[in-house]
């Protein structure tokens, strides 16, 4: 099951200003009665997929940060790009590797 959380999208609502989330098993909001929706679980920002966790917008900032890392493998060379699946996994020992190489 994917960790997703619920919000209420009324602005006025004081669940809705302090950005409480709610258990994907909870339908109303427990301040104003209104119904929940899916919230982005990083900026609360209400979600049109619903199959996702994220926002279009946090899941585009962590799609860029994968895409530098495969820039920086692939500006070492082809040499490490059998290892490149396991950086990508482990982005923080990229810097490792990128330091052996010098
Ligand atoms: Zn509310
Ligand atoms: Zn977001």
């Amino acid at each position: 099951m994917m960790d997703r959380v619920k919000g209420c999208v009324t602005e006025k609502c004081a669940a809705h200003k302090k950005k409480t989330t709610y258990k994907e098993s909870d339908d109303y909001c427990s301040k104003c009665g209104d119904k929940l929706s899916y919230v982005c679980k990083k900026c609360y920002t209400p979600l049109e997929d619903t199959s996702e966790k994220y926002c279009v917008r946090c899941l585009a900032v962590r799609q860029d940060r994968n895409d530098n890392v495969v820039k920086v493998v692939g500006s070492i060379g082809g040499a490490l790009l059998t290892a490149s699946t396991v950086v990508l996994t482990k982005g923080k020992d990229i810097a490792k590797i990128i330091s052996k190489l010098k």
